[in-house]
């Protein structure tokens, strides 16, 4: 069980030195509370305290850097099961799996597609985030020159797939200090994969059919000196899958079996149904999913999944409110005016955008709720839509005093045309039919 603030003070030294980054004792101890510190951080706590606050206020999933430099990502230090209880804070990695057989062309290919290939969604640039290399040739020299022709293109977050810890050491030359996730270590090899893991301070993944297997060689790995650990549970069959990453987050966050606090690692590209697979793998608590190369619809999909997964339930993705402008509008241009949710924005600037109507959009603050949401909840007002005209100055941009307004705000037209001053025009409800509505009525009121 998780020990509160002042339990946690009560063991510490009360030295208030700093020396932990903290400006006193108890600040850290509210901080390691929280599962936001290390209890390695204070130099002054002996082995016996380090243990017991170690084994409950670390984060019950461990965090593991993947890589280094800007394409750098985390995955673990999560601390719920259910989204809603909380949220979900490390998205896992979609990386892309090359095999070593093919042409160093194709290899570089592959990995350019990966390093470059990105959409942005709701004003988010989503993207792969690493390659995975798998030793299928057997050869390690054919694999060392795989991971050179990848590291020749593209400074990626890798993973090393071999059975054979020749073909690894061989590969880890060309990665220098870029720390790539060596799979894997099972009950068989785990001495060996432990010492190359540990000597090129490399996360490694522990890869056995059983919970008790994983925990088991988990121990083996830790007591060889190899922190930064992923799961690997070589599923059977999809459900196998969730029935295992199921038990194992539920068994970490409760701290039942601290050997599998660790991220899990999926590696899709050997399943039949790939993309059900990387689904599940994102819902079901993968933090590293291997998949072969996506059609652009697949990637897409995938992106799309985790990015909805991974945002804050309890804070909708909001805009700054505002004056936008689409195109280059005029001081005749039309002035439609929506709510800060970025879902609604984003969805009605891309149709704003195919209509190719000029126009200014009027972004007012409803703290990220929808429109329907904000009417209801009385956070969209005359008053606020008042505010906002005053405040960005939209009176300034055109000559007109018309607006449009949502079609789900309609019962607030007529105290918006009273507050002011503006003529209202009831937009529709649906985003898809503004080009219509814009066609149709904005040219009447220009004619
Ligand atoms: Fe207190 Fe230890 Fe931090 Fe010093 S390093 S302030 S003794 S918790």
């Amino acid at each position: 069980m998780a020990l509160k603030a002042l339990d946690i003070y009560k063991l510490l030294p009360k030295k208030n030195c700093k020396e932990c980054g903290d400006p006193t004792c108890l600040t850290f101890a509210m901080k390691l509370a929280g599962g936001k510190a290390d209890v390695d951080l204070c130099p002054y706590l002996d082995d016996q305290a380090k243990a017991v606050l170690g084994a409950t206020t670390r984060p019950p999933i461990r965090p593991v850097k993947i890589g280094v430099g800007e394409r750098s990502f985390t995955v673990g230090e999560e601390f719920v099961f259910y989204r809603h209880e909380k949220t979900f804070y490390h998205p896992p990695g979609l990386l892309v799996r090359i095999e070593d057989t093919l042409t160093e062309k194709e290899i570089a290919g592959i990995a350019m597609r990966v390093r470059d290939e990105s959409f942005t969604r709701v004003g988010t640039e989503l993207r792969f985030n690493g390659i995975a290399i798998e030793n299928t040739s057997g050869s390690v020299e054919t694999f060392a020159a795989a991971v050179a022709a990848v590291e020749n293109v593209a400074d990626l977050p890798l993973v090393l797939i071999s059975r054979s810890s020749d073909a690894l050491c061989a590969a880890l030359v060309h990665c220098g200090t870029y720390r790539p996730i060596l799979h894997a270590a099972t009950a068989g090899n785990h001495a060996v994969m432990s010492g190359i893991a540990r000597q090129h301070g490399c996360p490694l993944v522990v890869k056995d059919g059983t919970l008790e297997g994983l925990a088991a060689t988990v121990r083996n790995c830790c007591a060889a000196g190899v922190p930064d650990l992923l799961l690997d549970t070589a599923p059977a069959s999809l459900g196998d899958f969730v029935r295992k990453s199921t038990a194992i987050r539920q068994l970490a966050i409760t701290r039942t079996a601290p050997e599998l606090g660790y991220p899990v690692y999926v590696d899709s590209a050997t399943a039949d149904r790939q993309d059900a697979a990387i689904a599940l793998g994102i819902t079901k608590f993968g933090s590293v999913i291997v998949t072969r190369p996506l059609s652009a619809a697949s990637a897409k999909a995938a992106m799309t999944l985790r990015q909805n997964i991974y945002t804050d339930p309890q804070k909708p993705i909001q805009m700054n409110p505002g004056l936008y402008r689409i195109g280059t509008p005029g001081r005749d241009a039309p002035v439609l005016m929506t709510v800060n949710f970025s879902l609604t924005f984003f969805t009605l600037e891309g149709y704003l955008e195919a209509t190719r109507i000029p126009c200014f959009l009027l972004i007012v603050d409803t703290e990220g709720l929808s429109v329907l949401t904000a009417v209801a909840a009385g956070k969209l007002s005359e008053i606020l839509v008042r505010d906002s005209i005053k405040k960005f100055e939209i009176e300034k941009e055109v000559d007109h005093r018309k607006l449009i307004i949502p079609g789900y705000a309609s019962p607030l037209s007529g105290r918006i045309e009273e507050t002011t001053g503006w003529k209202v025009l009831v937009g529709p409800r649906d985003a898809a039919e503004i080009g219509e509505f814009l066609h149709e009525e904005w040219s009447k009121q220009k004619g």
